[in-house]
């Protein structure tokens, strides 16, 4: 579904995506993993084009990614993005976080988008908090709303860049449950964690990232079982 060619990104004299190639393919959970600064959040934005790369080129769906106007507004709609923090708007209800894009970006009609919002809720299992403001929800079931936003725009793809790493711990297995269910539903994922349940139980691939480079990429049983590189090995010997 999307392929990356020999992608580099500079910040100044900053090298922070050394010559990526990588392929997520359609249906594929890809869960990326690796040291603070290595890239990793540059990567995925760089997917749904947030971030303009400088070397390399960015194929999504048979396309070059768009650089500007309809093409772009498109593709963020086709590529959905959860975030650490989850990025709800505040002053609206839950309710509205869902139908906002749909209905202002896709013109979809209030009713229509009211009632996929409210099937998305319930499948995120928020349904009775619709009418509530963000900050009356706890984090994890922000987090769920910020899922069934994504889901609301139909997207091919969803980036989640550690969309549990600012929650409670008691909070995080709801949001990787709501997860692990598109898995099985066969959304297309690339995931940004550092929960090696979650890897292990919905990745098909694992990349590892270091230095903004791919340093390793395996199957999560390959990967966790014996990582070839000293770097992931010093990796996963920190956090497992
Ligand atoms: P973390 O695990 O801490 O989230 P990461 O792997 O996601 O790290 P990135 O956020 O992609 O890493 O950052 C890679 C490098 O690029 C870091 O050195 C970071 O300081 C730098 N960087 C990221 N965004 C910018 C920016 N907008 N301007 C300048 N430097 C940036
Ligand atoms: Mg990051």
């Amino acid at each position: 579904l999307v392929r990356l060619e020999n992608v580099n990104k500079h910040f100044g004299a900053l090298h922070v995506l050394k010559d990526i190639n990588l392929t997520v393919f359609r249906g594929e959970v890809l869960v990326v993993i690796g040291p603070s600064g290595g890239g990793k959040s540059t990567l995925c934005r760089t997917v749904n084009r947030l971030e303009t790369i400088d070397g390399g080129r960015i194929v999504f769906d048979g396309q070059p990614l768009p650089e500007e106007g309809k093409g772009l507004a498109r593709l963020r709609s086709e590529v959905g993005m959860v975030f650490q923090s989850f990025n709800l708007f505040a002053h609206k209800t839950i309710l509205e976080n869902v139908t906002l894009g749909p209905v202002k970006v896709r013109g979809q009609g209030r009713d229509a988008a009211e009632r996929r919002a409210m099937e998305l809720l319930e499948r995120v299992g928020i349904a009775a908090q619709a009418q509530k403001h963000p900050a009356q929800l706890s984090g994890g079931q922000q987090q769920r709303v910020a899922i069934a936003r994504a889901l609301a725009m139909e997207p091919k793809m969803i980036l989640f860049d550690e969309p549990t790493s600012a929650l409670d711990p008691e909070m995080v297995q709801e949001v990787l449950d709501v997860m692990v269910s598109l898995a099985r539903d066969g959304m297309t994922m690339m995931v940004v964690t550092h929960e090696m349940g979650f890897a292990r139980r919905a990745a098909n691939r694992v990349v590892f990232m270091a230095d903004g480079q791919i340093v390793e990429e395996n199957t999560p049983d390959a990967f966790f079982g014996s990582p070839q590189t000293d770097r992931a090995k010093d990796f996963l010997s920190k956090i497992l």
